[in-house]
Parts: C-alpha cells; sequence; structure tokens
C-alpha cells in the first residue's frame, strides 16, 4: 500500500484553501505519514492514544496532530503534551480533565464540540441541549482549553438528502453559538466530512474535512 498522490493533489486542490484537510492515519505506518509530509502536509488525525504517541514519538515534531476519536479522561495526559486540536469533546468533565493537563504542561489546548447529528444511536456526541447546557455552564474558569469550534458525523447513509440535512443542521448550530460571549469559546472551526460525504460538507459549510481512505486507501 502506498498514498494516493493524485487523490491527494486533487483534494487539495479542491479545498483551495477554503478548508484545512486533516489526514487521517489511523492504522497506517509511520511511513506512509511520512510520505505526505514530504508532500508538505502536516495535518493529521488519528483515532487511538497509543498509537497517536507512538507516532509522534516517530515522526517529525511539527506535525499538528488531530485527536479524532472517543477520548476517554484517564488518557489525555499522553497526549496533553503536543496534541495540536481535539476534536471528539462530548462532556463538561472531559473537559476539565484536558483543562487540567494543559495546565500541567502549560499551554492551552483547542478543542472541538462534538455534536450528534446522525440518525445512529452508537456515535458519540452532545445533542442541542446538551450543546447548549456546556456552552452555558463556567467555561470562563478553565483558562486552558479554548473552545474554537463543532465536529460532527453523518450518518453511515446513501441518502444524500439526509447527509445534507445532518450537516446542514450542524452548520445552523455553529453559527448560532458563533457569537458565544466566552472568551476561552470562540467557534471558528467547523469540522464535518470524511471520505464519502466531503463534497456535501463542503457545500454545507464546513471548513474543516477529515480524509483518510481516500488518501491512503482502505484500512483493514
Ligand atoms: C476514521 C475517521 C475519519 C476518516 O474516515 P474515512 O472514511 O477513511 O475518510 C474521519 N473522522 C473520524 C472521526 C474517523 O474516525
Amino acid at each position: 500500500m502506498s498514498i494516493n498522490t493524485k487523490k491527494y493533489q486533487e483534494i487539495t486542490t479542491e479545498l483551495n484553501g477554503k478548508a484545512t484537510l486533516v489526514a487521517v492515519s489511523k492504522t497506517k505506518p509511520a511511513e506512509e505519514i511520512q510520505a505526505l509530509y514530504d508532500l508538505g502536509h502536516r495535518d493529521f488525525g488519528e483515532n487511538y492514544v497509543q498509537e497517536l504517541a507512538d507516532k509522534y514519538e516517530q515522526l517529525p515534531k511539527d506535525i499538528r496532530w488531530h485527536f479524532i476519536g472517543h477520548l476517554q479522561s484517564n488518557k489525555v495526559k499522553y497526549i496533553a503534551p503536543f496534541v495540536h486540536l481535539i476534536h471528539g469533546v462530548d462532556g463538561l468533565s472531559l473537559l476539565k480533565e484536558i483543562n487540567k493537563q494543559a495546565l500541567k504542561n502549560n499551554r492551552i489546548i483547542d478543542c472541538l464540540l462534538q455534536v450528534h447529528i446522525a440518525r445512529e444511536e452508537t456515535k458519540f456526541g452532545l445533542n442541542s441541549d446538551e450543546l447548549q447546557a456546556l456552552l452555558s455552564s463556567s467555561l470562563s474558569e478553565l483558562k486552558n482549553i479554548h473552545i474554537c469550534g463543532l465536529m460532527g458525523m453523518a450518518s453511515f447513509s446513501n441518502n444524500l438528502d439526509l447527509i445534507s440535512a445532518e450537516f446542514q443542521y450542524l452548520k445552523s448550530l455553529f453559527d448560532k453559538y458563533a457569537a458565544w460571549p466566552t472568551a476561552n469559546c470562540q467557534l471558528q472551526t467547523l469540522s464535518m466530512g470524511m471520505s464519502a460525504d466531503y463534497k456535501i460538507a463542503l457545500e454545507e459549510g464546513s471548513n474543516m474535512v477529515r480524509i483518510g481512505s481516500l488518501l491512503f486507501g482502505d484500512r483493514n
């Protein structure tokens, strides 16, 4: 297996600086990440804490590592020293732990709140009431986190209208809270779209897409 350079060029041209491409490298070896890095790419996404920590050790230190999986509080400490952006934050207790570990590392860690937009029960994330409640909680006390946007995953479906509607819904929440009056919460990043649905996500206002299999081939 090797990276699909042609696809990479095609996608970066398509994004044209309007959206950040996070290359999702979970399960893929360090050499393939290095190959994309050598083409100039710097943003990579991983789902598993141990795998991310190992790859961080092995690979160039100017990579911007995005944690896009479901993060357990007891594992925050392993990625807090270096993680660039945590996409899947779905509760206050996790935010507090990220804040605590960020403080220990003398950093401010950027986070996205994950919103549940899909029909499937299994996907993680906040519903709109929980999002409102979380944003209304005493976030300003958490001085070492910065909430800089929202993240969501659409249903795994062939129904393009359904996927569009789910992304539109996330965009509407993003717009609704864009001017939230808390210093460490400014929604600027809207992380939505994967290999199968990133074109729809871009149409619906995404400015960060997370793409794995189109670049690295299918995962086992
Ligand atoms: C694996 C994963 C992706 C990338 O999926 P592809 O279909 O391979 O592009 C994007 N986002 C999240 C949260 C993932 O877990």
